[in-house]
């Protein structure tokens, strides 16, 4: 059986690149990377999970257009995302020799998108690299639009920079090996495409979403080729998050906090706490009177019907209070002098960036939430 072939352009002047989505890509991934190389050779550097699943079929796709590939694996999970781990991989990059020209391969999820991504930033202060994403949180999301970065014991991404991948091959067939609990916590920021701007895109998922959940490839495709057109359209209009790319953050500023509160540990996966997160937005939005009751219950049932975690007592274990979890919110990046950038919304798919949120607002919220 034939499945699309789509492909999402991210124009960005002389930083422009193309994302191609489609099945079985990696058995290929020689046809797009080899025009990008000076030297037939690449430098990949997967996870300990990825790399025994997939290395095989991605280095027989490179050999079948002549090129040679040597690896590295880091151990999977997010505590990877940190000083020691970039110092590996920089120290590893060097030691193969890796020049300006050659090209650099993230082949795993977001932890190794992120964190090679900052690497190829910073080794001989810059060098291109091919982003292979394997979750489908990083098909949707992290492989696409230049951010790179570690955590800190201070909070999460603030060591990075914008360092865009000069290719994007998401090959939706790798989706089929993740456990069921990854592979949600990825559909949690493709819901959030639609709930921060488009309403026709929720309609589709809330159709859809359990079919594709279930493995149908072709809808795979379709969420995530929307899911990049969407974000694609985001950073082409601010690259470096000056005022509309804060949207993606939709869910996020609650998200971090509750993956602080957690310790960044299996108790939350990102996308879990981005599901809560946009709930929570939901939920404050509608006590400001920014949008309906109704639209908190429609998110909140679209996220049960997934299976998904939908709410803060769907976390196990302990949680700080109200204002522990406020305190976490005001570590985020998304502070600016002192004062915390909310995104609220006005409906389903109608996101905006406000300041003007009464905390107290949030407060009650966050007390009802950990009280339910
Ligand atoms: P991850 O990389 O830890 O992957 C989740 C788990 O799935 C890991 O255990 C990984 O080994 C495994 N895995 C990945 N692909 C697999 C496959 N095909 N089969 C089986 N197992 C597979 O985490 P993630 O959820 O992909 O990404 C989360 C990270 O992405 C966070 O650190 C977050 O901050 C970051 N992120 C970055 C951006 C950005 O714009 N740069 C955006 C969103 C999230």
């Amino acid at each position: 059986m034939t499945h699309p072939h789509e492909t999402v352009d991210v124009a960005l002047g002389e930083r422009s690149y193309r994302i191609e989505i489609g099945n079985g890509l990696l058995g290929k991934s020689g046809e797009w990377v080899a025009p990008l190389l000076t030297r037939p050779k690449v430098a990949v550097v997967t996870d300990d999970t990825v790399g025994p699943l997939h290395l095989g079929t991605l280095r027989a796709g490179l050999s079948a257009s002549g090129i040679e590939m040597v690896h590295h694996t880091l151990p999977s999970g997010e505590a990877t995302k940190c000083w020691e781990y970039l110092t590996e991989t920089v120290e590893w990059l060097l030691e193969q020799k890796v020049e300006r020209g050659d090209m650099v391969v993230a082949f795993g999820g977001g932890v190794i998108g992120d964190l090679v991504g900052f690497a190829a930033a910073t080794l001989r202060r810059g060098v291109r690299f091919v982003q292979i994403p394997t979750s489908l949180l990083a098909q949707v999301d992290s492989s696409v639009g230049g951010k790179t970065a570690i955590n800190s014991t201070h909070g999460k991404n603030l060591i990075g920079a914008f360092h865009q991948p000069s290719l994007v091959l998401a090959d939706v067939a790798v989706l089929g090996t993740l456990t069921e609990r990854d592979f949600l916590a990825g559909y949690g920021e493709v819901v959030k495409y639609g709930l921060l701007g488009d309403a026709a895109f929720f309609d589709w998922l809330e159709v859809n979403a359990p079919i594709l959940a279930a493995g149908d490839i072709d809808k795979r495709i379709e969420a995530v080729r929307w899911s990049c057109q969407m974000k694609a359209d985001i950073v082409e209009r601010d690259e470096t998050e000056k005022g509309d790319r804060a949207l993606l953050n939709l869910g996020h500023t609650f998200g971090h906090a509750l993956e602080a509160a957690t310790g960044y540990s299996d108790r939350l996966l990102h996308g879990e706490g981005v599901a809560i997160g946009c709930a929570l937005a939901f939920e404050v939005s509608s006590r400001l009177g920014l949008c309906s009751q109704e639209a908190p219950s429609r998110v909140r049932a679209h996220l049960k019907d997934m299976g998904m975690k939908t709410d803060v007592s769907d976390i196990e274990g302990n949680l700080p209070d109200a204002n522990g979890l406020l305190a976490l919110m005001g570590q985020d990046k998304k502070v600016t002098q002192g004062t915390l950038n909310y995104i609220m919304t006005r409906g389903i798919g109608d996101a905006f960036v406000t300041s003007d949120v009464d905390s107290d607002v949030v407060k009650a919220v966050l007390s009802d939430a950990l009280a339910s």
